[in-house]
């Protein structure tokens, strides 16, 4: 499948990690919209929080666990903002779950 976050996943292209298990990895955003902007995803495909299903969720329950190790990890120590965008009018550019992890700093009310 060409998705490039299975790829990303799978380390056929590289990222800098934060954090990985069997399950998920979180690296930093190329792109980041904060001071500490980091992205966790689930290693299987699943297209967006559109498709989350009572057969896939338990992915989505480790992430939330992680999420406070992750968000440690990266360096941020003073709250973070987690958003997902699922769909066209959500201007969702990579179609592969993914949690935007963003801190660092004080965010402005309305990012991502
Ligand atoms: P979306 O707009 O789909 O919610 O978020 C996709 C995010 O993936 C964007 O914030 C974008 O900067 C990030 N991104 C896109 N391509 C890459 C990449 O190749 N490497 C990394 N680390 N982030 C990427
Ligand atoms: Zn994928």
């Amino acid at each position: 499948m060409d998705c490039l976050f299975c790829k990303i996943a799978s380390g056929v292209i590289p990222s800098k990690k934060v954090y990985e298990d069997d399950e998920i990895l979180s690296f930093y955003d190329i792109n980041p919209e904060c001071k500490i902007h980091v992205l966790v995803i689930p290693k299987t495909h699943i297209e967006s929080a559109d498709a989350i299903t009572k057969e896939n969720s338990m992915v989505v329950a480790h992430i939330f666990e992680a999420i406070p190790k992750i968000a440690k990890l990266a360096g941020i120590t003073n709250g973070y903002r987690v958003i997902t965008n699922a769909g066209p009018d959500s201007c969702q550019s990579v179609m592969h779950l993914h949690f935007h992890i963003l801190g660092g700093e004080k965010l402005p009310e309305h990012i991502k």
